[in-house]
């Protein structure tokens, strides 16, 4: 028995055989399809060589430059294997005859062409075989838009071990087959974190080494709440924590009931509480935890996980889904972040050194207002049936609020002309999530509706913490002095100009947070749907005196672990 120690991202204690997802594992679906989809399969081949191809000229680029001519020659031999006619007729007949998705015929034939290579006793057509493997590996990478599939045919529940895992990898985790994750790297907000609490799956991240240590079928314990792992445990542990999974559960349900009384404290002074969610599919899960509204709706999941673009109809169909489920409670819709941790393979974008600091959100919908727009017209429209708001992710000033503003005045004004429904007083909201708006609330106050506090990425760009690399999670302090006078800053802004201010940053839902939050005067508070019932129980535990009291005693204090530990204390006293 080992135990393993990593950042704990999403709570839970599961049990489970140790599934491992290795760097480059591809699972390829064996989907049937349709004679009339045959012609779109081969253009979905063809723009996978294409791309393959001009990959590899890139990379040959790269090495010319780097490591010389000689080197980059090498890469001659893939180029020629992308060329190959008989492997590509070979796909193509196979394709018409057999009626299955071309990533699955296209991996078959590359097994059989890697078999007889490797069977030829020619020692140059022998490392030939590396060539292919490697090339077919580019092509199918490209076919499968790089996401690893294959976790929705798993037959019982396991534990998935994998080095890092994209947010989109566990979007496409089930609850019925993943009982937990953990991965050797990534930070407790990282954006697969955040995904693993909406799925409520268990998962403990920036596990070093994990992939190393624990071997396919180890029985695995997974503590998510305290960030620990323990590889095959003896019997004992086993009991313990099976023990402490069920006193786990039982406090959960005692949260649960009362899940749908209102958020008000003892005094009288009542929050509104929403839900975070990233999918539609996460509604229910907002009803079952006692949600009205949703604070905060990530659309960029829908961006994900798909090969072209969501179409203004689709976007449509989904906001006004989540509108009428939601009405007449409100419903933020969060516009497009991608960026930082969030790639999506369509827009190609260039690998950046410091992709959280680089082209990411508001930056490039601004740069991109053909796609920005298709969205805003998409909330507009939904407007009509529901109350919907939508709020920018990343805005650093005035003036982006502005030239986002104008877009949107762009898409009211089509829609005017086409005599298409809309509210023209819907909500707008800035997201306060980089310093320079933190410190400028009182200025971007005056130009919207209202502020969402997102604290994930306002506390690493204020202490400089990449929040997805576990070596700086230590620094990673929601607590810190730093933090909290920001945000002290940005509700006094937001209350001085009228406005009312949420947060939908992790923080938010962090019990012992909580406190300080609502003393400091925060409106509104948005969360994953599984904590809702356990913050409305801490809310309606307390006075608002006392809360304001516990934010001044914790702005007194010097460092993050100081406030951390008194927050914590407090919580303590509350919960008994
Ligand atoms: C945040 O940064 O706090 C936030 C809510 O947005 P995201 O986590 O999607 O970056
Ligand atoms: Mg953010």
């Amino acid at each position: 028995m080992i135990q393993l120690k990593g950042i704990a991202a999403a709570s839970g204690i599961s049990i489970g055989p140790a599934y491992k997802i290795g760097k480059e594992e591809l699972v390829v679906p064996r989907d049937q399809i349709r004679p009339e989809d045959i012609p779109l399969q081969i253009q979905l081949f063809e723009e996978a060589l294409i791309k393959t191809r001009r990959e590899i000229i890139e990379l040959q680029k790269r090495i010319a430059t780097e490591m010389g001519q000689e080197e980059a020659e090498i890469f001659d031999a893939h180029l020629l294997v992308l060329e190959d006619r008989m492997l590509i007729e070979e796909v193509i007949s196979r394709l018409k005859r057999d009626q299955l998705c071309v990533a699955y015929i296209f991996s078959e034939v590359l097994k059989k062409y890697i078999d007889v290579f490797s069977r030829i006793e020619d020692e140059y057509l022998k490392e030939r075989t590396a060539d292919i493997n490697d090339v077919g590996k580019r092509i199918l990478r490209n076919l499968l838009g790089k996401e690893r599939k294959g976790l929705g045919d798993l037959k019982e529940k396991v534990v998935v071990v994998a080095h890092d895992l994209s947010p989109s990898d566990t979007a496409a985790m089930h609850k019925e087959n993943v009982c937990a994750f953990i991965t050797d790297i990534g930070g407790k907000t990282s954006h697969t974190a955040i995904m693993a609490k909406a799925l409520e799956i268990p998962a403990v991240v920036g596990v070093e080494e994990a992939t190393a240590k624990i071997k396919a079928q180890d029985l695995l314990i997974v503590d998510g709440a305290m960030g620990v792992v323990i590889v095959n445990p003896d019997e004992e542990t086993l009991r313990a924590y099976r023990q402490q999974g069920q006193t786990l559960k039982s406090i959960t349900e005692k949260f649960f009931l009362v899940r749908d009384v209102p958020a008000v404290t003892i005094d009288g002074k009542s929050v509104e509480i929403n839900a975070n969610i990233e999918l539609p599919e996460e509604v229910p899960s907002v009803k079952l935890h006692g949600g009205l509204g949703i604070g905060l709706y990530r659309t960029e999941f829908f961006y994900m996980n798909r090969k072209d673009l969501p179409s203004e109809e689709e976007h449509y169909q989904s906001y006004k889904y989540v509108a009428e489920q939601l009405n007449p409670y409100p419903v933020i819709i969060r516009t497009l972040d991608l960026g930082g941790d969030k790639f999506l393979s369509q827009f190609e974008i260039p690998h950046e050194m410091q992709p959280f600091l680089g082209w990411r959100a508001i930056r490039f919908c601004l740069a991109r207002p053909d796609i920005f727009k298709v969205q805003l017209r998409a909330i507009l429209r939904a407007s009509v049936h529901g109350k919907l708001k939508l709020m920018y992710p990343m805005i650093s000033g005035v003036e982006e609020l502005r030239q986002a503003n104008k877009i949107l005045q762009d898409a009211k004004a089509e829609l005017k002309n086409e005599g298409v429904g809309f509210d023209n007083d819907i909500e707008i909201g800035a997201m306060i999530e980089v310093p320079s708006a933190a410190m400028t609330a009182d200025l971007l106050a005056s130009e919207v509706d209202f502020f969402s506090i997102g604290t994930n990425d306002l506390i690493q760009y204020s202490l400089a913490v990449d929040r997805t690399n576990e070596k700086v999670a230590y620094l990673y302090e929601p607590a810190h002095p730093a933090v909290l006078r920001m945000v002290k800053n940005i509700i006094e802004a937001a209350h001085n100009a009228g406005i009312w201010v949420g947060m939908c940053g992790e923080m938010a839902s962090e019990p012992a947070f909580v406190l300080i939050l609502l003393g400091l005067g925060l409106d509104e508070f948005s969360m994953p749907p599984s904590v809702i019932p356990e913050v409305k129980y801490i809310i309606r535990s307390v006075t608002l005196k006392q809360v304001k009291g516990i934010a001044l005693e914790a702005l007194k204090l010097s460092t993050g672990k100081e406030v951390e530990e008194y927050s914590q204390q407090k919580i303590r006293e509350i919960l008994k």
